[in-house]
């Protein structure tokens, strides 16, 4: 019986994605250095906020963010966790209807305001059309998230951000898929003066042929395509019933194509 595994885009099994929050007018550098090495992000943007000097400007959103992921953080940025459940609700579905009339797609990622949540927030979100929330801190981890809700990073750019990259640059077996996911506020490079630590990140580690460079969202939406491939019982044939093309690996040889919507004999 063949043995299969499932693959990222292009039959890679490393993926590098980056999220960063609040909108700042530091977002516009940020953006500038991850197009230059090919790098995508997830911005997660307060669309109550948009007045601030300090933050981007609404009509800037679309295209400044071209390429890269925009995502909620709710309205006003509250401390959700001490709120009433419907106003959570409602600073979450406001957020999403108030940044898709900007970016045009629908908006599906959040990170927590604050890092601030709870199991009853957890439960809330997916009826509202939310399908991953990211939390603070740092894994110190390269493993796939196992809670969508609960998306906590490998690390904030000031852990240990070039030991860890290198690590994963160094990782070659592909018996796992390794996920590296960095967060941060961009403007904490210019409060602290070390744009030079992510223009170093980047440049170490864009344009790897084996990594595939994603948005938040991107990378969810992805594995939730991979877990809806259909295999014959004996893995001799698979349907992929997704829109999108999908990759394999079949008795640990060269990666194998899924088309969208069509069934492959393995
Ligand atoms: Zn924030």
């Amino acid at each position: 019986m063949n043995k299969v595994y499932i693959c990222f885009p292009g039959g890679k099994h490393k993926a590098l994605t980056m999220s960063y929050d609040d909108g700042r007018v530091s977002d516009r550098r940020l953006v500038a250095l991850f197009n230059q090495y090919g790098i995508k992000g997830t911005f997660h943007l307060n669309s109550g906020l948009f007045g601030d000097s300090r933050r981007i400007r609404p009509e800037e959103v679309r295209p400044l963010y071209e390429g890269h992921e925009i995502a909620c953080h709710t309205v006003t940025h509250p401390t959700i966790a001490r709120c009433p459940l419907p106003e959570v609700a409602q600073e979450v579905l406001d957020d999403r209807r108030a940044l898709e009339a900007l970016a045009g797609y629908p908006v599906r990622g959040l990170s927590y305001p604050n890092g601030s949540l709870s199991p009853e927030i957890e439960a809330l979100l997916p009826a509202c059309g939310i399908r991953y929330s990211r939390v603070v801190g740092s894994s110190d981890s390269f493993a796939l998230p196992e809670d969508p809700y609960r998306w906590q990073a490998t690390c904030h750019h000031n852990h240990r951000l070039m030991e860890l990259g290198e690590a994963f640059l160094a990782l070659h077996k592909k018996q796992y898929l390794y996920l590296m996911y960095v967060w941060g506020h961009s403007y904490e490079f210019d409060d602290q003066d070390n744009w030079s630590l992510m223009e170093d990140f980047c440049r170490m580690m864009g344009g790897q042929e084996d990594i595939w460079y994603c948005t938040n969202i991107d990378f969810m939406d992805y594995m939730d395509d991979s877990r809806r491939l259909r295999f014959a019982a004996d893995n001799s044939f698979v349907m992929n019933p997704n829109a999108r093309d999908l990759y394999i690996s079949v008795n640990d040889g060269e990666p194998v194509r899924v088309p969208a919507g069509q069934t492959l004999r393995l």
